[in-house]
């Protein structure tokens, strides 16, 4: 499939790009910003709200460093699935890291791109001429949802792997842009639409991700279902972060992906005080299926996915008590 005609940028300093990202804002002009790419170019030969201007962030010099504290946005998935240091930390980021897509695309992909990965469905995720034929969407050319027939909210399905166990992790965001720059929690910079997506202004760059020191002391852990082992998007995925006082659950964190429109972070699944037992793992299987929403808008009946965000919860709960 080929590309649409696009004008591409190419900044080499953050200042360089803020400026080019004002003046096209200023003259009313749409654009994307592209790190590896490895979302945006497949959607825009899918034509899927291709912009006429791309900023790249290809030639800026460094956002990519990779400590404890500190995740540069333009760091690549395959240097955090490899990383030692997220490795003795953050394992279930590591976990994670290691099954997004496939070798090539990790080496290509960002930290950055996969916090800001466009949601997903069948109805969106097809080429120009299957979506005439069935007909627009409102994501995309069209004024209707054909999965929840309706008008106001899009489903489509958020699919990264890293944002779960960032959740879990408390992580919060810096952004920067004409305005200025600012730090958000991750559990608040998701808004729950398909087509929204984050509270992020278009002209804000992400530029860095953070992880406070207080969560050193979660293990974590990651699971996810999918259609094939070697490539391809979570329809369900559960992260776990625990931390256990004696025999009992100190604090204990649980985010879910491939679910519904934004990964989601469970806050009121507090098991604080609870026996670190088996039984205890069951009462958070149950409580999470409880809680979750799956839409019919990816591979496998949504009662499975509901049902398999369940085990991998109880399946993660017993592996990190150890
Ligand atoms: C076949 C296939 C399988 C895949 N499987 C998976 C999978 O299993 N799990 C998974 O998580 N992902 C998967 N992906 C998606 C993708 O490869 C990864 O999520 C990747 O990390 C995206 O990063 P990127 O840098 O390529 O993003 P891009 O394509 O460059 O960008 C994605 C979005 O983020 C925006 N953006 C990127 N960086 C910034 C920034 N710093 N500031 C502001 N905006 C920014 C872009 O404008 C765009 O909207 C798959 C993709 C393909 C094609
Ligand atoms: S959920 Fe509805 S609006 Fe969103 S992409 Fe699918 S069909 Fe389109």
């Amino acid at each position: 499939m080929i590309l649409p005609t696009f004008e591409l940028h190419h900044p080499t300093t953050i200042t360089e790009l803020v400026e080019i990202a004002r003046d096209l804002t200023a003259q009313g002009e749409a654009f994307d910003y592209m790190a590896g790419g490895t979302d945006v170019l497949p959607n825009y030969k899918n034509r899927l709200n291709p912009r006429p201007h791309v900023i790249s962030l290809a030639r800026l010099a460094g956002l990519d460093e990779i400590g404890v504290d500190r995740i540069g946005a333009r760091a690549l998935v395959d240097d955090l699935a490899r990383s030692s240091v997220l490795s003795e930390h953050y394992p279930g980021l590591v976990e994670a890291a290691r099954s997004v897509s496939s070798p090539p695309l990790r080496n290509l992909g960002t930290i950055g791109g996969n916090l800001l990965l466009d949601t997903r469905c069948w109805y969106f995720n097809q080429s120009e001429f299957w979506r005439e034929s069935k007909g627009y969407c409102m994501k995309a050319d069209g004024d209707v949802c054909l999965v929840v027939p309706q008008k106001e909210i899009c489903y489509a399905t958020y699919s990264g792997d890293l944002a779960p166990v960032l959740l879990v992790l408390d992580a919060r965001v810096t952004l920067v842009g004409p305005d200025g720059e600012r730090t958000v929690p991750l559990r608040e910079f998701y808004a729950f639409d398909g087509i929204t997506r984050f509270l992020k202004g278009p002209a804000e760059l992400l530029t860095a991700v953070d992880i406070p020191s207080s969560s050193r002391e979660l293990r974590t852990g990651y699971r996810k279902l999918r259609m094939r082992d070697t490539i391809e998007y979570p329809v369900a995925g559960v992260a776990l972060a625990l931390h256990t006082d004696g025999d009992k659950v100190g604090r204990l964190e649980v985010a879910v992906t491939g679910t519904e429109a934004i990964p989601l972070w469970y806050g009121d699944l507090d098991l604080t005080g609870q026996p670190a037992t088996p039984a205890t793992a069951e009462a958070l299987q149950e409580a999470l299926v409880d809680r979750v929403t799956c839409y019919r808008n990816v591979p496998f009946p949504p009662g499975y996915r509901k049902a398999m965000t369940g085990e991998y919860a109880r399946e993660l709960f017993s592996a990190l008590v150890g």
